[in-house]
């Protein structure tokens, strides 16, 4: 594999934008053009970083943020109080569903990828108040992607917070239960936040390549995240990590992956690759439709599949 054979994968693939919308619940991410896609490899076996197409082009980093949050949460609280207070489980039902908490009559939300799971996980969060905890965020971001030029995109945030009432009802259905004990309306707004912060296919490579290269950072070999909890999100991703297409791209592609509505997707493929990828359209179930595409393509001609 090389810059040719990926160039050359991104070019097969790009149509499938065609088969895909935007997300358009915001104004901010209607405005992106569809006719884009690039993905960044990175391989830990010649510490090389691989790209092509639209790699280095800044996109929402939405859903995946869900990544780097709940990593910063355990280094902050530790596994144990992260799990008692998040469980671990896919749901069946949309990522912004109440209904497992509500009908099902359970305690905790479900796992952290899906909405619920991911406000709890931002609520755990240290910091004096809701400024220093996005900062905090921001800043591990920047580290675990390798990328000082992350920032939040106000617009986004703006769409992200005026549009967000399915959210606000989850946290505040999770609040007056007690499953989460942070103040509210400022945990929401973190939350918004960290969706809106704009990263590339490549930083996400990198972060990627931190899950697959169990927590060390390869670029410079310094450790960011312990073994364990590299392990720990590497399978929740591999079972909830791409909304209710998370069973079939597990059986398809393989590999464990995170997707967000920006269009992006990173797959971290146990001490082999980090892979970041962008493409904008979105296929019914709110992944990119070219991306996925691509991805799967790319897991192939490496030979990485984790399940073979
Ligand atoms: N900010 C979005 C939301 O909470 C994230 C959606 C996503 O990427 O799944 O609805």
């Amino acid at each position: 594999m090389n810059d040719y054979t990926l160039k050359q994968l991104v070019d097969k693939n790009f149509d499938y934008y065609k088969n895909g919308e935007v997300a358009n619940y915001i104004p901010a991410l209607a405005e992106v053009s569809p006719k884009q896609l690039g993905i960044a490899v990175y391989d830990l076996t010649s510490n090389e970083l691989m790209k092509a197409g639209d790699v280095d082009v800044r996109f929402a980093i939405e859903s995946m943020s869900k990544v780097p949050v709940l990593l910063l949460a355990i280094k902050d609280c530790g596994i144990k109080k992260v799990f008692e207070t998040i469980n671990t489980e896919p749901t069946g039902f949309a990522f912004n569903s109440i209904m497992n908490m509500e009908i099902n009559h359970r305690k905790h939300p479900m796992n952290p990828f899906v909405n619920a799971g991911a406000i709890a996980t931002t609520s755990l969060i240290s910091g004096k108040d809701a400024n220093e905890k996005f900062e905090r965020i921001l800043s591990f971001m920047k580290q675990i992607c390798d990328d000082t030029d992350i920032t939040l995109n106000k617009e986004i945030y703006l769409s992200e917070s005026k549009t967000g009432d399915i959210n606000r009802s989850l946290a505040y259905y999770m609040k007056g239960n007690q499953m989460i004990d942070e103040e509210v309306s400022e945990t929401l707004e973190t939350y918004f936040k960290q969706c809106s912060v704009n990263v590339t296919a490549t930083g996400i490579a990198k972060l990627a390549a931190v899950l697959a290269n169990k927590g060390i950072a390869p670029w410079n070999n310094q450790r960011i995240i312990s073994e364990e909890s590299a392990t720990i999100v590497k399978s929740i991703m591999t079972t909830a990590g791409l909304y209710d297409e998370s069973g079939e791209f597990s059986v398809h592609v393989g590999v464990p992956a995170k997707s967000g509505v920006g269009g992006g997707l990173m797959a971290a493929i146990p001490n082999s690759y980090g892979i970041g990828v962008f493409s904008p359209a979105l296929d019914k179930f709110g992944n990119s439709a070219a991306g996925i595409q691509l991805l799967k393509d790319t897991v192939q001609e490496l030979d990485a599949d984790i399940f073979q």
